[in-house]
């Protein structure tokens, strides 16, 4: 790891307020679809703890199950290699399905991963992640809901690491490398 130190991005506040809205928004659209339950999926590490409070904010019943991807390895450079280390435990056909990510850089790993579930026949499929930097995009996703639009910064905290640490901040915080 570089010399850095942590600078706060989103205070905890501001996180939990979102979430809330989120979660309202997201039982909101499935009730007026008639959906009865839901499948929300997390991708590992990173979504654990938006996960936690996200199903929290959703007043439908609903399943949890866990996914994990990887394209970054240990250091803050990006590469479009995705790989599925971890796939879901259980069905998605035919059921209304709700991805959870921590961040959307490119939007490669998710492009993949829709790719993948989509071949599943599920009756939906959408898309919720806490941080989108949409300015990084390279290809399209859909994302029906985004918590905050980020600036091109390598952030850190709420489940988020820079080499494995920081995931238990309970903000979001930026790494400024120290020259
Ligand atoms: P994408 O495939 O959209 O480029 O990248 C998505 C993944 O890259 C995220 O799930 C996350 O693991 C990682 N990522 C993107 N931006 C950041 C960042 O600012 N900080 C950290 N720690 N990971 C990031």
């Amino acid at each position: 790891m570089k010399k850095h130190h942590i600078e706060t991005l989103i205070p905890k506040e501001d996180v939990r307020d979102r979430i809330r809205e989120l979660g309202a928004e997201i039982t909101r659209f499935y009730k007026e679809k008639g959906a009865e339950n839901l499948v929300v999926i997390g991708l590992l590490r990173g979504s654990f703890m938006f996960m936690a409070d996200l199903v929290r904010s959703i007043d439908i019943p609903l399943e949890i199950d866990f996914m994990t991807a990887s394209s970054y390895g240990n250091s803050m450079e990006t590469s479009h290699d995705v790989k599925i280390n971890k796939d879901l435990d259980g069905d998605i056909y035919h059921r209304h399905v709700l991805i959870v990510e921590d961040i959307i850089d490119t939007g490669c790993t998710l492009q993949k991963i829709r790719e993948i579930l989509q071949l599943r026949e599920p009756a939906s499929l959408q898309i919720c992640t806490l941080l989108d930097k949409p300015f990084r995009r390279e290809v399209e996703v859909p994302v029906k809901w985004a918590g905050f639009p980020i600036p091109d910064e390598f952030v850190v905290g709420y489940g988020i690491d820079y080499a494995q640490y920081y995931r238990n901040l309970d903000y979001i915080g930026k790494v400024v490398i120290e020259e």
